[in-house]
């Protein structure tokens, strides 16, 4: 009885209130973002050895050294190869006993590392020690464990595998990992410099240049712009032939750019230009190395490994022995009719005469949609994306309450898109046709992709389903369907910019009477 009073009174305060007005609209806006370059690490290095296994035989003070003392440290390498803008801090903890016996068996499977590091980084903890300020770890066991290779990193974690695999390039190339680097490999496309990717294969950490390639030096140009050490403002990008200049990525730049991009339009990629000298670590880079410029292949991808080239041949077929234009030398892209050539040297930068490919690239169409659990288009209000061109640009489109969307000039690059979180739903999975890399996803509320087109046609599906767990007319979300949810609702009734998006209890894009009654046959439920 009281409950239909309620009711009653409900309706009537409703329809003295609100009259209808219009609906939600489809708004695409761009703005500016920009990638913070990494400036700060703080990492806590962990020492652990197995409870069946003897007291470690190598002493704290030789990693406190490795990593933060000494003058080779790790901590110098990023420093210098960062010109300054990174702090790398840290502490490296007494060794703790896991409660792991040490496998014997060599097999990759049993190498646990991820459960090992938890369980020290949890024997430390249990000791009071406070482990919130690091921003990355470093683990290391006492054993050389059979099976467990050198070195690997897990989300922004390194590990080495025992005594063995203690050393400046192994800290530095597994924190790389952890800092969102992946491999500098080598394109070897044989008998020519560059190929149909068929024709080529390539070689796991082969670039000469870097940690992430096979040497303790400055880490190549794609890597620095990853991690924001060289702005997008250093970053020339090429689309018309001419003469430019290059200044070195080994040390801080002197005004003119620190890379040259040249875009490659048969696979929407970017020639990525670069010029070394010997200053610092770049002091101990073979003297074939220097003197000339370096070209690498990029997607503008984070995740992509590095791909550099040998551009001349000059030994007959592609090799890693010098990789490098010289003086009056030119490599040919004949398939994009690219040619770049350096005309000139000094000891920190270089001249170069680049023909631009006179293809223009064509713009990509990107199109999406929502499904439901049954693959059927859905329509909730809310439902959108951003997308990020992952260079530094600055693109960004956000696309609100559209239930299909279509944008029809997204440049030639790699992109992140992420989908709108949708109270009371979750993003269960997602598609793309026409995509070339498709990762990162995480489900849940909200979801994000990486991608980079591979067709000019590309569609983009979310699913999106209902999480029964709760009530969905619990606007506030307290546990009870009650008045207070009432008066949310009357807030957003009709209204195109909702205050709580959960009042548009059926997520039908429009908050009405049928949310109304929703939440009147949900009243005083939990
Ligand atoms: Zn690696």
């Amino acid at each position: 009885m009281k409950r239909l009073i309620v009711r009653m009174l409900l309706i009537v305060i409703f329809i003295v209130l609100f009259s209808p007005s219009v609906k939600l609209a489809h708004a695409v806006t761009t703005e500016s973002y920009n990638p913070e370059p990494l400036t700060s690490v703080n990492i806590g290095v962990i020492l652990f050895y197995f409870q069946n296994s003897t007291n470690p035989e190598f002493p704290e003070e030789i990693i406190q050294e490795i990593m933060f003392d000494g003058h080779n440290s790790v901590k110098t390498y990023y420093e210098e190869v960062s010109f300054q803008q990174l702090s790398l801090t840290g502490t490296v903890f007494n060794w703790v006993e896991i409660p792991f016996d040490m496998p014997n068996s060599g097999n990759v499977e049993d190498c646990n590392k991820l459960e090992w590091a938890e369980a020290a980084k949890q024997t430390l903890q249990n000791m009071e020690v406070n482990l919130d300020d690091y921003t990355n770890f470093y683990y290391i066991s006492s054993d050389t464990v059979s099976g467990c290779g050198h070195g690997v990193s897990f989300a922004d974690a390194g590990y080495s595998n025992g005594f063995s695999n203690v050393s400046q390039y192994i800290f530095t190339h597994e924190l790389g990992h952890a800092f969102g680097l992946n491999h500098a490999n080598f394109l070897d496309c044989g008998s020519k410099s560059i190929d149909v990717y068929s024709q080529c294969s390539e070689s796991e950490y082969s670039d000469p240049y870097g940690v992430m390639g096979t040497e303790y030096t400055h880490l190549n140009g794609i890597n620095k712009m990853i991690l924001g050490w060289i702005p997008y403002s250093s970053v020339q990008e090429i689309t018309t032939t001419g003469s430019y200049v290059l200044s070195s990525v080994s040390s801080s730049e002197t005004g003119a750019p620190q890379i040259l991009k040249v875009p490659k339009p048969d696979t929407r990629e970017y020639y990525i230009l670069e010029y070394h000298h010997s200053v610092g670590y770049d002091a101990s880079l073979r003297q074939e190395l220097l003197d000339g410029t370096s070209i690498r292949i990029w997607n503008n991808s984070k995740g992509r490994s590095t791909r550099l080239l040998d551009p001349i041949l000059a030994s007959g077929h592609s090799s890693t022995s010098r990789p490098v234009i010289y003086d009056d030398e030119i490599f040919i892209d004949e398939i994009n009719q690219i040619q770049i050539k350096q005309v000139s040297h000094t000891v920190d930068g270089t001249v170069l005469e680049i023909q631009a490919s006179p293809n223009t690239e064509e713009p990509y169409t990107i199109s999406g949609n929502y499904v439901d659990e049954n693959n059927n288009p859905i329509s909730l209000s809310g439902l959108g994306v951003t997308i990020r061109r992952l260079d530094g640009s600055g693109y960004t489109v956000e696309i609100d309450n559209a239930p299909t969307w279509s944008i029809n000039d997204l440049e030639i690059g790699f992109y992140s898109i992420t989908a709108n979180t949708i109270p009371n739903y979750e993003i269960t999975s997602s598609s793309c046709s026409g995509c070339d890399f498709f990762l990162n996803y995480s489900g849940g509320q909200t979801t994000m992709e990486t991608f980079a087109p591979t067709s000019s046609a590309l569609n983009v599906s979310f699913k999106y389903t209902q999480d029964m767990t709760y009530n969905v007319a619990d606007i506030n979300e307290d546990g009870v369907v009650d008045i207070t949810d009432y008066s949310f609702l009357v807030i957003d009734f009709f209204q195109s910019q909702l205050n709580n998006p959960r009042s548009d209890i059926n997520q039908d894009g429009v908050v009405d009477i049928s949310d109304y009654s929703l939440l009147v046959l949900n009243f005083f439920k939990t």
